[in-house]
């Protein structure tokens, strides 16, 4: 397949602002995409050569070595190419440039295959210690060399990890159903299965060389991760023991981070809860789970919460986030000790739990996991009565945690994976208070910086997720709670987001007119003080009034979500389900 193929298409997306279009071009590659190389196709459109959950190596050489590789492929000089950057912006358009003016002119050019494109580009991630600054410079020389101006372009926006294309996994699954399948039952089906695998790239290539009866074959797998299952919000006891049927489990809500682990033997592996593999950020974590975790293979999912040394009692999450930082992890472990809290079993020894209820599940859990001073199982309670619930609340928010997450314990209690529904529903500490609770939002706009704020961002355009359209729908512009440090460093954060339009996936007012665009990327945390309705924000447009969407008043950035990806920000319907919440309270 000729990768020219591939770079029309990245350019079509990019210029398109409809959703619906993406979608059909997205079919359109996959009908010229040989079976075999539709998982490398996918891989790449994502700016990325392999699933997350692998956590093998990624793209990202630096700016320099791309600049040498550009200079030695057509004969112009570092200093040339770095002005041309310094004017253009982005080294993808400085390539092109540079390569439609090459000096040496190849007499027998070879037309750039995905194939070939694929296999070196792995070999530049791969390439590491001695020498491999040299490898990474010749291989990428060698592919420009055989470039177009417009490949060139977008060989370089890969290799610097800078290919932002912002095609939702979503639209890749509407996509793959629509190319193999061909009916809305179908969609449902390979949407599960990727629901369970977590690989789009796996799951296309099953599509399209087997069909949709292929994917019967697709199993849970020790390794693979499963998408998380998630819990709706509710602000009353009462209303959420009506929800699910009025008797619940009431689970601890533990504050810190989520992880799935994988278990065969000894061998640990641990997911985030965007399933990246997080295990060498927790070696104490994997001993504890070799030592209580008793099944040969099992997947279980739990909060790992940081704890005080002293004390034993549990810390905030912002406290966990230390380690990530930190390099030492020996050190760390000791200085920032930390307990597993497991709330879910998903598979053991050769069988999925996932279609099993809650209760069963729960069993499960306690006949596999001896508990000890850092594993224990989470804190739970069957309860029917509204007190009761608040009561338990009261007790987890006083022990450190967040508040609860009350779990359906009906027949159909199933572990859904990838779904937010009202099987679980967490019920937090913040939403006591006059004020709404934080909310998530993904920047999507900005405003340019006057005055003290010359030069960096005045305000930045908000948006919540629509789930139902997988779309972003503006809601605030947040210009107040950042630290000096935090505005000063905006423009290099948001630069590598930068668009030159609207990204297709935002819904946005004419009124709203921000200075620059960006594709939905960057996740941050936001407090304000209500929500009311607004004539100029489109996140719950119609639903309740006409003509008036929702927006945060006074909202003030708390701090960035990196663990967020964007279609985990808080969504349009947690947004109205908070705005009528606020109503009643008021009432
Ligand atoms: P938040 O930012 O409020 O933690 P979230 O968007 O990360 O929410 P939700 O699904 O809305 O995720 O809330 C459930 C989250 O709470 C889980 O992702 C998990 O990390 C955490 N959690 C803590 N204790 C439990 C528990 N007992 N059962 C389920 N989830 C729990």
């Amino acid at each position: 397949m000729l990768y020219a193929v591939l770079c029309d298409f990245y350019e079509k997306i990019e210029r398109t602002t409809s959703r619906t279009l993406m979608t059909e071009y997205l079919v359109e590659l996959f009908k010229s995409t040989p079976p075999n190389l539709i998982d490398k196709v996918i891989y790449l459109t994502q700016g990325k050569l392999h699933p997350d959950y692998l956590g093998l190596p990624e793209l990202g050489v630096a700016e320099k070595l791309a600049i040498k590789a550009i200079s030695r492929a057509y004969g112009f000089s570092e200093g040339e190419i770095d002005a041309k950057l310094k004017e253009l912006g982005d080294l993808g358009l400085a390539a092109e440039f540079y390569c439609s003016r090459k000096r040496q002119v190849s007499l027998f050019p070879h037309p750039l295959t995905v194939e070939r494109v694929y296999k070196d580009l792995d070999r530049i991630a791969r390439a590491s210690g001695e020498g491999s600054q040299q490898l990474k410079l010749s291989i990428l020389a060698g592919l420009l060399v055989d470039a177009t101006p417009k490949e060139a372009r977008y060989l370089i926006r890969t290799v610097l990890g800078a290919l932002r294309l912002g095609i939702a996994d979503m639209t890749i699954l509407d996509a793959l159903a629509i190319t193999y399948a061909k009916s809305k039952e179908a969609r449902s089906k390979v949407e599960y299965a990727y629901n369970i695998t977590s690989d789009l790239g796996y799951i296309a290539r099953i599509l399209a060389t087997e069909g949709l009866e292929g994917l019967k074959k697709v199993k849970v797998e020790v390794g693979r991760p499963i998408r998380v299952m998630l819990a709706e919000r509710l602000s009353s006891p009462t209303e959420i023991l009506n929800k699910i049927g009025g008797k619940g489990a009431a689970e601890y809500k533990y504050d810190g981070e989520r992880v799935q682990a994988h278990k065969r033997g000894d061998e640990i592996v641990l997911f985030s809860r965007r399933l990246e593999n997080i295990t060498a950020q927790y070696p104490d974590v994997c001993q504890y789970l070799r030592e209580g975790l008793l099944a040969e293979e099992a997947i279980v999912e739990g909060e790992v919460v940081a704890v005080n040394v002293d004390t034993g009692e549990m810390l905030p999450f912002q406290e966990l986030m230390h380690r990530r930082r930190k390099y030492d992890i020996e050190k760390v472990m000791k200085e920032l000790p930390v307990t597993l809290f497991l709330f879910d079993i998903l598979y053991v020894n050769g069988e999925s739990l996932l279609m099993k209820p809650y209760l069963e599940r729960r069993n499960m859990l306690k006949k596999y996991v001896r508990e000890s001073e850092h594993l224990k199982i989470a804190e739970a309670k069957i309860i029917d009565d509204p007190k009761e619930l608040e009561k338990f609340f009261e007790e987890a928010v006083e022990k450190g945690c967040e508040g609860l997450v009350v779990k359906s314990i009906a027949p159909n209690s199933i572990y859904r994976a990838g779904a937010r529904e009202w099987l679980w529903i967490k019920y937090k500490r913040d939403y006591k208070s006059e004020m709404v609770d934080t909310v998530d939002l993904v920047v999507v706009g900005a405003y340019a910086g006057k005055g003290r704020r010359a030069g960096t961002y005045g305000a930045l355009l908000m948006a919540a997720y629509d789930d139902k359209e997988d779309v972003f729908k503006t809601v605030c512009k947040v210009g107040t709670g950042f630290t000096d440090a935090e505005l000063a460093s905006l423009p290099d954060k948001l630069a590598p987001y930068k668009i030159d339009h609207k990204h297709p996936r935002v819904v946005a007012m004419k009124e709203i007119a921000p200075d620059y665009w960006f594709t939905p990327a960057l996740v941050a945390e936001i407090l304000g003080a209500e929500i009311t309705l607004s004539p100029v924000h489109t996140c719950g447009w119609g639903e309740i009034k006409p003509d008036a969407g929702l927006a945060i008043r006074f909202p003030r950035f708390i701090r960035w979500r990196d663990d967020k990806s964007p279609e985990q920000a808080t969504t349009e319907k947690e947004l109205i389900e908070m705005y009528r919440s606020q109503l009643k309270k008021i009432s």
